[in-house]
């Protein structure tokens, strides 16, 4: 068995040298105890952000789906998936029953998944699938026919906002890093419009875009561009703070716009939020986007890298916006 270790905090882009693979020995199970093995680990931008907050050298934090490959518990048999936020490690023994639910993952058997692959558990029916249904639908409260912008609209979270977006009848304009996602965002995923953000002016991109001005901003990135967004929002609007990672990799933050008048004379409401708010009405998130996935109405995409020793390098590609959709490891 293997696990990453950071040893270093980072300074920039993260760093192979900034982690420790370390071999473990697997103790024998005790009563109620599972072994299970990692298939897909997730790589996310909070991993970049967070690391900050743990005393060195620590273990390394992450979501995995893994198959449970020998069993004290009859409640969980050999040959089942558990998902949980088990970090960055090959093999891991804990017990279901009593596991420490924290992180941002909680530790469940996999529900059935039909004929789609366990690695969706990481995305659209997992954390980020249930970051978009609660950011969106509790956060933003959207109404039919209201116009919702979502910057980092090509990503995991992002994708997704834009799609509950549709299906709950609103118009919904994304911004991301490439021409080709906002085309795969327009042509496949129908939002209503995508902008580059690296190209275009983003006062031009909103007055194009939403000719009734801006009622919900899903904010996944932060900076400049969600200044200029908040700016152009209708009175009574709503924005939800999912994550800035345009600062993720900076040591110095940039100088913030000013958003108080904005904020005052249209009345705005922002709120910052964290999906574990809802762990409690976790299944709820995980049915809801499953049933949609079910009738066609949400579409996905994977960008997979492969092998656990890639870990940095995915979690690097992730930052600089290579994935379209979910980013995920396949171990093997
Ligand atoms: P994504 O799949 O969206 O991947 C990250 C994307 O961010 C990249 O593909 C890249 O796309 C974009 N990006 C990178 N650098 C910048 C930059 N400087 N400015 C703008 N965009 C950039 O990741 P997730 O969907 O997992 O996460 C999206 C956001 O949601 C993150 O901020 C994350 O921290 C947050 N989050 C928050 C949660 C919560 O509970 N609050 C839970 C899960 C995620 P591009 O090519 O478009 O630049």
């Amino acid at each position: 068995a293997q696990k990453y270790v950071l040893t270093k905090y980072f300074q920039g882009e993260p760093k192979k040298t900034d982690f420790k693979i370390v071999e473990e020995e697997l103790p024998e199970l005790k009563d109620g105890e599972v072994l299970t093995e990692a298939e897909y680990l997730s790589v996310d931008p909070y991993m970049r952000a967070y690391m900050i907050a743990y005393k060195l050298p620590t273990d390394m934090i992450g979501g995995q789906v893994a198959k449970i490959i020998a069993s004290r518990n009859k409640n969980y048999a050999v040959g089942k998936y558990l998902t949980g936020s088990f970090g960055w490690r090959t093999h891991t023994i804990l017990n279901p029953d009593t596991a420490n639910q924290a992180g941002l993952l909680p530790v469940t058997l996999l529900p059935d998944f039909g004929s789609h692959p366990v690695s969706l558990a990481l995305g659209i029916l997992g954390m980020p699938g249930n970051t978009a249904y609660f950011g969106l639908k509790e956060i933003c409260q959207p109404k039919p026919g209201e116009t919702i912008v979502i910057t980092g609209a090509a990503g995991a979270v992002g994708s997704h906002v834009g799609q509950i977006g549709k299906i709950l009848g609103c118009r919904v304009v994304g911004f991301a890093g490439t021409d080709e996602k906002c085309e795969y965002l327009e042509k496949e995923l129908g939002f209503d419009r995508a902008f580059n953000y690296k190209t275009g002016d983003i006062r031009a991109a909103l007055k194009e875009g939403c000719p009734q001005r801006v009622d919900c901003y899903f904010d996944n990135v932060g900076g400049e561009i969600s200044s200029t967004i908040i700016n152009y929002m209708n009175k009574y609007g709503r924005i939800g703070i999912c994550g800035s990672i345009s600062s993720y990799n900076e040591s110095k933050l940039p100088k913030a716009s000013i958003l108080q008048p904005s904020m005052v004379l249209k009345e705005l409401k922002m709120e910052g939020f964290v999906v574990n708010r809802w762990t409690d009405r976790w299944n709820e998130g995980i049915e809801a986007n499953l049933k949609w996935l079910g009738e066609g109405k949400l579409k996905y995409k994977e960008k997979i890298y492969h092998g656990f020793d890639n870990m940095v390098d995915s979690l690097v590609g992730l930052l600089r916006g290579e994935n379209t959709g979910k980013a995920v490891v396949k171990v093997k």
